[in-house]
């Protein structure tokens, strides 16, 4: 089964594997069972951060990603994430990163993917 949804939360509780895209891409591939501990391209780490539980005090706002998606006329030269990511750099913003193997079952298109240790072709992660 084939199921398409901007609900991260529907996907986990029904799939079995998951693509996720930005931008008209996809940025990262990895198993349900791995999304929570091992999710590693920032906006699914967003996604999955913008999801409410019942630790979500009523009346605060909920978690969101900031700015907005790109316009798909005028993507940026680098990762169109980049704008909205915590995580960007030069790197990010001159180079598209490819959709790479971080481990089996597990790819994403970043530079400085979050939870891996150390992945061959992906830049030093440097923030001021
Ligand atoms: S490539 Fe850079 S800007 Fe894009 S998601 Fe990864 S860290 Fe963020």
């Amino acid at each position: 089964m084939v199921l398409i949804s901007h609900d991260i939360s529907v996907v986990a509780s029904l799939c079995h594997r998951v693509l996720v895209m930005y931008a008209g891409r996809i940025v990262e591939e990895l198993l349900v069972k791995d999304l929570l501990q091992r999710a590693a391209h920032p906006y699914t780490v967003a996604l999955l951060a913008a999801i409410p539980d019942m630790r979500v005090v009523r009346g605060e706002p909920l978690s969101s990603i900031p700015g907005r998606p790109p316009d798909l006329d005028k993507l940026p030269a680098g990762c169109p994430f980049a704008p909205r990511c915590s995580r960007a750099d030069a790197t990010c913003e001159a180079e598209l990163p490819p959709l790479r193997e971080l481990r089996a079952g597990q790819r994403a298109a970043c530079w400085h993917p979050v939870n891996v240790a150390e992945v061959p072709g992906t830049a030093p992660l440097v923030q001021a």
